[in-house]
């Protein structure tokens, strides 16, 4: 399984000379499984450049056929999905998971980011690729892309947001942005979800001591990454989701400081990454 980085910032697009590093595009992650086929984690800017790299393939001939898992509708999750140019070439194949009530509440939270009044281009129902949508049933796995997948809801905002379990063979990857965890710690069903996963891609947005600054917005700490990655046992933890304030030397400094947490926490043995805008990491 290859994992694709196309944007890693949170909350809202960063670009300028501060970010050239890291990268100032908002969540989307690439995976492609080791059988084929092509899923991608949310739909922030960073789907833009995800987008234009796969009209090269068969994407750019109406030949692509991919499934995008939502993890939750804040706008830096869904702010790429009308900028997403394969969803305008007819004969694409697009299949849409993500968490709401109904799959019809799901559809209508995408159509509403492409209202006239904020969209100029095309309806979701007219972009030109076949797009299905559904709603996921948590905790019941589902079948994408010859994958196992599995989905919790994390604390986040007023809503909760998605963290994902994918499982390839026997590789396993979790996708866990945006988690607001309570001041004990991540949920017993987040770390049953994280339990051992080859990679564990999880919320970094700040500092512990920001993170206490601006607990109300429902983000994880360094520190809550490092706790969930050491109490689910995973083997490597890539920090995810910064926030758009952070410099890349303040992202160099939540790197160092995470792995000082995980030595001083019993994660000695855990590698320990901070995601880059346009890097892969196999497995
Ligand atoms: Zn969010």
């Amino acid at each position: 399984m290859e994992i694709g980085f196309w944007g890693v910032r949170g909350s809202i697009p960063a670009p300028g000379p501060a970010t050239v590093r890291y990268g100032g595009n908002t969540s989307c992650v690439s995976l492609r499984p080791s059988g084929g086929g092509l899923i991608v984690l949310d739909c922030g800017t960073g789907a833009r450049n995800l987008g234009n790299m796969l009209m090269e393939g068969p994407f750019g001939k109406g030949g692509g056929e991919a499934s995008i898992l939502l993890s939750h509708a804040h706008w830096d999750h869904i702010q790429g999905f009308p900028f997403f140019v394969p969803l305008y070439q007819p004969g694409n194949k697009f299949h849409i998971f993500g968490g709401a009530k109904s799959s019809a509440m799901l559809e209508g939270i995408l159509e509403g980011q492409m209202a006239p009044q904020y969209f100029p281009v095309q309806t979701l129902k007219n972009m030109g690729a076949s797009i299905d949508i559904s709603a996921i049933a948590e905790g019941t796995p589902f079948e994408v892309e010859r994958c196992q997948v599995r989905a919790r809801t994390n604390p986040h905002g007023r809503a909760g947001a998605l963290a994902f379990r994918i499982e390839d063979g026997g590789r396993s990857v979790v996708y866990a942005s945006d988690a607001g965890y309570p001041p004990g710690g991540p949920p017993a069903t987040s770390i049953e979800l994280y339990r051992g996963a080859d990679v564990l891609i999880h919320d970094s947005t700040y500092t512990p001591e920001d993170r206490e600054r601006y607990r109300a917005r429902g983000f994880s700490s360094v520190g809550d990454a490092v706790a969930a990655a050491v109490a689910a046992e995973v083997k490597r933890l890539v920090l995810f989701h910064y926030d758009q304030d952070y410099s890349d030397a303040e992202v160099d400094a939540l790197l160092a400081r995470g792995r000082r947490l995980l030595d001083d926490r019993g994660g000695k043995s855990i590698e320990l990454v901070a995601a880059v805008e346009g890097s892969t990491l196999k497995l």
